[in-house]
């Protein structure tokens, strides 16, 4: 054994090791130098415990101490020993003993590391992208450390589960064709013969179908999934999600088991409450509640149709909406009658980033005719004023905010906006709740109104509902899909789907989606084929891994729960990747370069 090798580390040191002579490997999180006297705390993964350097006890120590910076490579002999009565530290797990040391050997010195990774205060105000250019630095805040821990333990739950459970996890290939999940693919050049490519897979969706078809029944991925689409902060290029499938399953039987699964997560890692059996929404009924198929459940402040209250009521914004087959809805604001002028325009400006024309609001200091403050006064009879309040169930103190638009979806978008604005402004998003909750029966296609056609609203292999095939070709939008999402604090964090498995239906929907037999042979052949030689019933789910972490810790940028991340346009600081390839490279692969201007095109 080396004769720097530990007998223990930092973080498990307490009284009950009081005299014992310990070995110790680490880094100097901090070194707190007075001349005769030094203190290093010194850390591991797990956790950290002072040492002490005193000239009256290792005189000859003192020198090689006073020479030690943050983030040495260390590994120190020493004695525990309790701390003089007021010098503790609650702060610290070890914090009360220390290490007085015996040797200290330096395994390798440190240059000044450009954070401060022992001050998390200021760690809060250094550039993301220079962490992220420095992350192996980064990573070894003890925060970031914890990040990971949780992250390992989540999977591992979630493996163990569906072990016991009968599943198997198989790999699927990373160098495939394309599989449409909405996003654009990331291609892989072919150098064998220029001019094909690989696509990286956006989803396993494909393999899994056909891990079914070959008997499998149930599978499971921790999958690595590539999406070429424009970054928000809860995104990145690559992903891992946890990618299921199963034969012979019943939508009932699938929900149950992402229920299981997020329930055992949460339980096991978190203190955060959840409400259960978690709630479930048809997309209709998630639509006409709240606005959005991702509803925050964790407040009600659900929107009011006031479609029959001021049904020709005189007032041309309404009627006309209404007339055009919109709609006019409202939501409550409790406490906001007292809003200022500035604060309620602040509040119709959100409803018209959503696309509404505008915000109508009623200020109830009681809900009788007397006591309201609204602009709709004078175009409104004080009947229809009463039936708006009494509709809304409106109280005391309570603003009634109106949007009225000719398109319900953009009713729809200004006051689920709103509503979640107002439930962050009254502190009803609770950070210690996760609410999660299902919404199902999806429509199966949505109109694209600018390349004129119809695209799926999850994916092309989606089964829909038995008693709507017949409407496939007659009337589409009608249609709708076994598939369902898990909606957590009002974010999509699963999705999934019963799948097509008869060649007929799958052309059938490939057809409605514009895909010429040509391209669908081309294409999707594999899959139609499969599908003839006996593909059982299946369907199955994936939740994202990096979103459920996020949701766990509260964290609302995606790069804090991922070990190396992308920055913005999916750049990495810390590869310099992208990165150019030489020429010789390219020349192998048949690739010459566009102009930039060429290029870029977002
Ligand atoms: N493949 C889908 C996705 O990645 C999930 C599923 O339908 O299982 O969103």
């Amino acid at each position: 054994m080396s004769d720097w090798q530990r007998t223990v580390e930092c973080g498990v040191l307490g009284e009950a090791e009081e005299n014992q002579q310990v070995q110790l490997n680490g880094w100097a999180h901090k070194v707190r130098t007075f001349g005769d006297l030094v203190f290093i705390d010194l850390r591991d993964r797990t956790g950290i415990v002072q040492v002490v350097v005193d000239r009256e006890e290792t005189p000859e120590l003192v020198n090689t101490a006073n020479t030690l910076r943050s983030e040495f490579v260390l590994s120190i002999q020493g004695t525990v020993r309790k701390r003089m009565p007021g010098t503790e530290n609650p702060r610290l797990q070890t914090g009360s003993i220390e290490v007085a040391a015996k040797q200290i050997t330096v395994l390798n010195p440190s240059r000044h590391i450009p954070f401060q990774i022992s001050d998390e205060e200021q760690m809060q105000n250094v550039d993301e992208s220079l962490r992220v250019k420095y992350r192996y630095l980064d990573l070894r805040r003890p925060k970031m450390f914890q990040m990971l821990q949780l992250r390992h333990s989540v999977i591992k739950i979630i493996r163990d589960l569906l072990d016991a459970e009968g599943f198997l996890e198989i790999e699927t290939p990373l160098f495939t064709r394309s599989t449409p999940e909405g996003a654009r693919d990331y291609l892989v050049p072919y150098r064998l013969q220029p001019g094909l490519f690989y696509a990286l897979p956006q989803s396993p969706q494909q393999y899994k179908q056909l891990l079914m078809v070959a008997g499998v029944e149930k599978y499971f991925q921790i999958a690595h999934c590539f999406r070429d689409e424009s970054q928000r902060s809860d995104r990145q290029p690559e992903f891992t999600q946890l990618d299921v499938e199963m034969s012979f399953v019943t939508q009932e039987q699938i929900l149950q088991l992402i229920e299981r699964i997020m329930t055992t997560v949460v339980e096991q890692v978190s203190t955060k409450t959840f409400p259960r059996p978690f709630p479930r929404f048809t997309y209709d009924e998630a639509m006409a509640l709240y606005g959005t198929d991702k509803p925050d459940i964790r407040f009600g402040l659900t929107l009011t149709d006031l479609g029959s209250a001021v049904s020709r009521c005189g007032f041309s914004v309404f009627d006309s909406a209404l007339e055009a087959g919109g709609t006019v809805k409202a939501v409550r604001y409790p406490g906001g009658a007292s809003l200022s002028r500035k604060e309620v325009d602040a509040l119709a400006a959100l409803c018209k980033e959503a696309g509404a024309g505008g915000l109508a609001t009623i200020a109830v200091a009681q809900p009788n005719p007397d006591e309201i403050k609204s602009a709709l006064s004078k175009h409104l009879a004080p009947a229809v004023m009463q039936q708006i309040l009494q509709n809304c169930q409106a109280e005391p103190d309570d603003l009634i905010c109106i949007v009225a638009h000719q398109n319900p979806k953009t009713v729809a978008a200004a006051l689920s906006r709103l509503r979640l604005e107002i439930g962050a402004r009254c502190g009803l998003r609770n950070r210690d709740t996760l609410a999660f909750c299902f919404v199902t029966d999806f429509p199966l296609v949505q109109w694209n109104q600018e390349e004129n056609r119809w695209e799926p609203e999850h994916h092309p292999f989606t089964m829909p509902l038995e008693e709507h095939f017949e409407f496939l070709e007659s009337d589409p939008g009608k249609v709708r899909a076994q598939c369902y999402d898990l909606v957590c604090n009002g974010q999509e964090s699963a999705s999934g789907s019963i799948r097509i498995h008869r060649a007929d239906i799958q052309a059938r929907v490939f057809a409605l989606l514009g895909i010429s037999e040509e391209v669908q042979r081309a294409q999707f052949g594999h899959l139609l084929d499969a599908f003839s030689y006996g593909a059982p019933p299946h369907g199955g789910f994936a939740p994202g891994i990096d979103r459920l972490i996020m949701n766990l810790l509260d964290e609302p940028n995606i790069r804090e729960v991922i070990a190396f991340p992308k920055m913005g346009l999916g750049y990495d600081p810390m590869m310099d990747a992208p990165a150019p390839v030489d020429q010789k490279q390219l020349k192998e692969l048949g690739l010459i370069i566009a102009p930039p201007q060429q290029a870029r095109k977002e």
